[in-house]
């Protein structure tokens, strides 16, 4: 079963014209042949890595095929100037990489897997003495259920509730800023800001995974680079309701503290402070290798661009304005409205997206916050309540917050009885009577009713 990374459906038409955004086919124009220098491989977090180092740039594709699972790489044009071999590594997702040549011009490289795996990829201009780059980031696909066989339609009776139209939760994305080679800003006392933005963004991913009606999708899960348009593609392909990029600020006044949230502004900042600080998050990516994000490419795409960005930046505006009155409660907010600036990771023209600066890590005592467990753990309360406010108002239709279905749980691929009944403090017996369930076959994509607790 072949898989390529195409836009969603109903993002298409905004999409088309957008130079290439989300696709994993790169057209290079004036293109003359490069070759594979060597294969890089490393694992972080849930995330296998794969460099390829290339003398130049390359067109390509990726595909994904199971039974054996893998993952296959096409480089027109290409050729491998070295063995690609990698070294073994036992937590990686892939086992061993096969190469070829084909059509005596282009080049294959197989990556056989351990499990099955979803493939995200992105290419890296020259940059700070590295070459050309195509980056693979490979994380394992969540099994299904034991037996995903559908209960048939005519079974009616069961406690199972099927709806005409199926509801599903809210995505909300979560980007931890910076990674890898890009520290992002570093404290007095040495505290990296992409270590603690990406212990707060677990954090919040974790209250949102326990919140009825919404999932998260964490953009980034261990410690390695990514550019700010793969920040966006990935939330797009997660079909994200809302991006929430987090960060810490800093400041050359190590006396200045307190949180902030921003949201894009096109036409410029909101204060000096505020377009300082977009650029100096905006330039760590191209000074990195990021291939720029163009604000307009052409007309077309302006006018869907204005369209789009006039709902969404209502909808970032509320969002932020809800976290901000969150935050409060957690810390000093230093500045109680929303500010704007042009952050090119906010620049997703249909998703609603706001940038946290959870304090000031120049700032010493802020500083020494950010590393505690308590203000990790107040901050993603304050932006969990802040996201219930803003989701009682905004959730999209056909959501389980929209319906009013909190009642509801949605089964993920890979989730069993037991660990949904422990979620919501049941025993599985129970969870079973409720539902009318014979045995303890599920499937993803069922509805379960949860009794209301307490009750
Ligand atoms: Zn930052």
């Amino acid at each position: 079963m072949a898989k390529t990374h195409q836009p969603d459906q109903r993002r298409r038409l905004l999409l088309r014209g957008l130079a290439g955004l989300g696709l994993a086919v790169v057209p290079v124009s004036g293109w003359a042949g490069s070759g594979v220098q060597r294969v890089r491989m490393s694992v972080d977090g849930e995330t296998t890595r794969l460099v390829f180092d290339m003398d130049g740039p390359a067109s390509y594709s990726i595909f994904t095929l199971d039974g054996p699972d893998r993952v296959v790489v096409d480089l027109s044009g290409a050729r491998a100037l070295n063995s690609l071999d990698i070294s073994s590594n036992p937590r990686s997702l892939v086992e061993g990489v096969r190469y070829a040549q084909r059509n005596g011009s282009d080049l294959r490289v197989v990556l056989d897997l351990r499990a099955p795996s979803d493939a995200h990829s992105f290419v890296l201009l020259p940059a700070q003495g590295s070459p050309h780059r195509l980056v693979l980031d490979l994380t394992e696909r969540p099994r299904m259920a034991a037996v995903a066989r559908r209960v048939p339609e005519a079974s009616s009776g069961a406690g199972i509730e099927r709806f005409r139209e199926p509801l599903r939760e809210v995505v909300v994305a979560i980007d931890p800023g910076h990674g890898g080679h890009d520290p992002g800003a570093i404290g007095p006392g040495g505290t990296r800001e992409k270590d603690v933005v990406l212990q707060i963004a677990r954090r919040l991913a974790e209250r949102v995974e326990r919140e009825p009606g919404m999932r998260p999708v964490l953009i980034r899960t261990g410690d390695y680079f990514l550019p700010l348009r793969e920040r966006i593609n990935r939330a797009r392909a997660a079909q994200a309701d809302v991006f929430l990029s987090i960060h810490a600020d800093a400041i050359h006044d190590r006396s200045v503290q307190g949180s902030s949230v921003y949201i894009l502004s096109e036409r410029g900042a909101s204060s000096e402070a505020a377009r300082f600080l977009a650029q100096r998050e905006n330039s760590a990516d191209l000074r990195l290798g990021g291939v720029p994000i163009e604000s307009k490419d052409d007309s077309l795409t302006s006018v869907l661009l204005d369209l789009a960005q006039s709902g969404s930046l209502e909808a970032s505006h509320s969002l932020a304005a809800r976290l901000i009155s969150e935050m409060h409660r957690v810390g000093k907010v230093r500045k109680p409205e929303v500010e704007r600036a042009n952050f090119a990771v906010l620049r997703s023209p249909d998703v609603p997206s706001v940038l946290i600066e959870a304090a000031f890590i120049s700032n010493p005592s802020e500083e020494r916050k950010l590393r505690t467990d308590s203000f990790q753990n107040s901050l993603a309360d304050a932006i969990l309540i802040g996201l219930r406010a803003y989701f009682a108002t905004h959730a999209p239709p056909g959501t389980l917050i929209a319906e009013g279905r909190l009642d509801r749980h949605i089964i993920r691929p890979g989730e069993t009885l037991s660990v949904i009944a422990s979620r919501y403090q049941m025993t599985v017996a129970e969870l079973r009577a409720v539902n009318d369930l014979p045995n303890d076959r599920i499937f993803a994509g069922q509805v379960l009713q949860i009794p209301a607790r307490g009750g």
